[in-house]
This record gives structure tokens, sequence and C-alpha cells, in this order.
């Protein structure tokens, strides 16, 4: 068909819609039950669109010469027109494309498609996108069936919602986890931005329900990093309460429920790739757990350490709790002068006063449970305020403007909790990892989501087939 012919036709097909619209045919139709008629009328047009469009572009002429990447000679056609249909936003299209190979080579290649950066299989880049937008957004695949039904009249079950969402999970997987292997190895990271005046990295575990039969290996720990850049604003005499603390600018995450030394590697690049090594000021915010105390000091060594301070303030609740008894009036003076004390950056008094009440309480016996007071206050007097001693120089953070709460992370943790938490959803912990990745990339501030589909929609190259 030659290019007059193909636009005569699509005109035709543009006029047989208006005719089925006419009055004649709708007189009995109420304005909403028109606007739908014309809504579905026009994606018939779109698939029509997009198949004329196919049809007539010369990279998909059987009749061309297309040279191997690999070894530079033509490829044979070995199908002229191999009949391809493809799931796009719009309905489904069906096209015709020559499909060659290379006998030398042994490569696959489909001249269109990789012109055009139409996926080699699958559904189109613009339906996918949608797709897993819909998965993040929603609260569940059935949720994302559903709001990709009525707000884009896209038909697709919830079990081929989440298909298509693990997979795309498990391919930033793969990149992120390419991006790894090569900063272990050494590959420097770029950063071309402006340095920032303070980068913030912060992490935080929270709970995700898995399939695991036995009920004590049910719930398994999701781990959310979180890399800001933010603008200092001291507030030297704040009076407790009143502190501000940084601006936050731009936020970034990475999310999984691998190890958190392997969250370590992808962290630390992450900041990298953020600005960390040229940033002026370098801020690690965290709630004081071991395994964060640990990632740390081995990946963000040069970062100064700061003490979550809602944390810090509610291990004073349960030390006042403990040594005065739960909601009593002197626990209530007692928590009112430590916490002044923790404020005005006076660690030393408080680990004292807290030694000398382990002290008078006893040493922790067998039987004491996680929360008798005294193991409260043995483990607040020996470990958790001296550990992280360093982390509660309030008083400098503030006359310096930086932030001293990890709400950042605990923000990105609860708002990812929207997603993989809930006690009707049980995940196979591949499953919640590929959902966290792309939870992670949809909420980054940086406009990555964009970049990744349009990255995704790029042309591609011919391929050796496994
Ligand atoms: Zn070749």
């Amino acid at each position: 068909m030659s290019e007059e012919d193909r636009r005569a036709d699509y005109v035709t097909k543009c006029l047989g819609e208006y005719q089925t619209m006419g009055y004649e045919n709708t007189k009995n139709k109420t304005f909403a039950e028109l606007e739908q008629m014309a809504l579905e009328a026009g994606l018939r047009l779109a698939v029509k669109l997009l198949e004329t469009r196919l049809e007539g572009d010369p990279r998909g002429d059987p009749e061309g010469s297309y040279p191997c990447p690999g070894c530079g000679k033509p490829f044979r056609i070995q199908e002229r027109a191999q009949v391809r249909e493809i799931q796009t936003v719009v309905g489904k299209v069906g096209y015709n494309r020559p499909y060659a190979v290379c006998d030398r080579c042994q490569k696959t290649s489909v001249p269109l498609d990789e012109v055009l950066g139409i996926p080699p299989t699958g559904s189109s880049v613009g339906y996918l996108q949608k797709t897993c937008h819909a998965s993040v957004v929603g609260r569940s695949f059935e949720d994302a069936s559903q709001v990709l039904l009525v707000q884009a009249e896209i038909s697709v079950s919830p079990k081929h919602v989440r298909t298509l969402a693990e997979n795309e999970g498990s391919r930033i997987i793969q990149q992120r986890g390419e991006a790894v292997k090569a900063f272990q190895n050494g590959v420097p990271t770029k950063f071309s931005g402006k340095p920032p005046e303070l980068i913030v990295v912060t992490a935080d575990g929270g709970r995700v329900q898995t399939r695991h039969k036995t009920k004590t290996e049910r719930w398994k720990e999701d781990k959310i990093g979180a890399v800001y850049d933010a603008v200092p604003a001291p507030q030297p005499n704040a009076p407790r309460g009143e502190y501000e603390g940084a601006h936050a600018l731009t936020k970034t995450y990475v999310a999984t429920m691998d190890d958190w030394e392997k969250m370590g590697w992808s962290l630390r690049l992450e900041a990298e790739c953020r600005g960390y090594l040229a940033a002026r000021e370098k801020l690690f915010v965290s709630d004081g757990a071991r395994v964060i105390r640990e990632l740390r000091a081995y990946h963000f060594p040069e970062a100064t350490f700061i003490l979550d301070w809602p944390h810090a303030v509610e291990h004073l609740t349960a030390c006042a709790n403990a040594a005065h008894g739960e909601g009593s009036a002197a626990a209530r003076r007692w928590f009112e002068k430590h916490t002044d004390l923790l404020w005005d950056g006076k660690v030393d008094r408080i680990i004292n006063d807290l030694q000398t009440l382990s002290e008078q309480a006893g040493p922790p016996s067998e039987g004491d449970s996680d929360r008798s007071p005294r193991r409260v206050l043995h483990r607040n007097a020996f470990s958790y305020f001296p550990n992280n001693r360093d982390g509660m120089k309030y008083p400098e953070f503030r006359a310096k403007g930086w932030p001293i709460g990890s709400g950042v992370a605990e923000g990105a943790v609860k708002q990812f909790a929207l997603r993989v938490k809930g006690s009707e959803k049980f995940w196979n912990i591949d499953g919640a990892n590929e959902i966290l990745a792309l939870c992670a990339l949809y909420h980054s501030e940086d406009g990555r989501w964009l970049d990744y589909w349009q990255q995704r929609g790029r042309p591609h190259s011919a391929s050796t087939p496994p």
C-alpha cells in the first residue's frame, strides 16, 4: 500500500467512527454514554494509527539490507513478514516485520523492533510503565488491575499485573546489581552536579509478611535507605520541641529484602551518585540499631553520626518507667530532667545516672524478660547510651543546622509499607524484593522513574539467543 492509500484508508476509518457517533445512530444516548463511545472510538483509531505508521516504516521492509552488528555482513531474512501482536496503551496492535538471522554470529534480529525500541517480547514500554505505576501506587495488584481498567481502559488480571510488575522489578534489581558489582570492583562513581552543602544518609527497617510455613519465620525485615541533600538551618538556641533542622531537598531511595551487608553497598553507591564525596558535610542519621551502626562504620566512616532524637527520647521514657514505675509522677520528673539533659548534650550525666540506677536495681538475671526493669536499665546504661554517645551532640547539631531525626527513612518505611505490609499480603521474598525496587524507583524524587522508562524504550540491537 502506498503512503497515499494508507492515508485514505485511515480517513475512511475516521469517517466510519464519526458516522457511528452521528445523531441518527445515537439519538437515545446520554452524554455520559456518548463520552464513553467517543473514548472507545478514539482508542480504535489510535490502534489503526499505530498500525498504519508501522506498516509504512521502511525499516520494516523485507527487501531492505540490514547489517549484522557482529560481523558487518548483511543479515539473512528468514521470515519476510512475521506477524506480531503487541499489547499497547491503546489496545492490541498487529504488524508484520522481517525476522533476520546471521548464520555466522548466531545472532537474530528484528530490525523494525530494534530501531523503534519495541521490546523483543511482551507488551509495549508504555503499557509496562502504566502497569508498574498502578502496581506501586495501588495497595495491591487487585487495586492496580482496577485502576488500569477505570483510568486507562486497560483490562488486565491482577495475576498478570503481578507478573509484569515483578518482571520489571527483577530487571531493575539486575541493573542495580550490575552497578553495585562494578562499584565493588573499583569503578568510580560519577557525580557532575553542584556539590551539596549537606548530604544525609539514613536507613531503617520495616516488616513484611512472607509465605513461610512456620509462624515465627513469617515476618521478614525490609530495609529502606534514603539519601538526601539539604540546606542547613542553624537554630542554636531552639528550645526542646521547636527545632526544625535542615531542609531536605531531593530524596532518593534504595529498598530491599537483602541483608544489611548487601544494602550497605547499595546505599553507599546511591550516596556517591548523589554527591556524597563532593558534599561539604556528610551525615548519617539512624535509630541506633546495631546492624545499622555496623553498616555505618563500614560504609560511611567519614560521615558524622546523628542519633535519631525521637528514638533517644523513647529510650529515656523506657528508663524512667523502669526506674520509677510506669506512668508514675517520679517517672515523669526523671524523664523531663533527663530529656533536658539530653537536649543540652549532657550525655555523660545521663549515662552516670543510668549506671547508678542499674546498679541499684541489680544485674539482670536469666529469667528476666526483655522488658523487665533490670534489663531495660542495664541495656541502656551499659550499651545503648554509651554505644550511641557520638550521635547525641545535639547542641552542636542545632548550631550547625543539621537534622536530628531519621524521619525521612521512617517516612519511607511507612510509605512503602502501604504497599508491602498488611495482614492480607503474603509475599515470597523475591516478589517483595521486586515490588520494593519499583517503589524505590518511583518514590525517588530525582526523576529516575521517567528516566528509567525513557531508557527502556530506547532502540536496542540484535540479540544472541541463549
Ligand atoms: Zn554476524
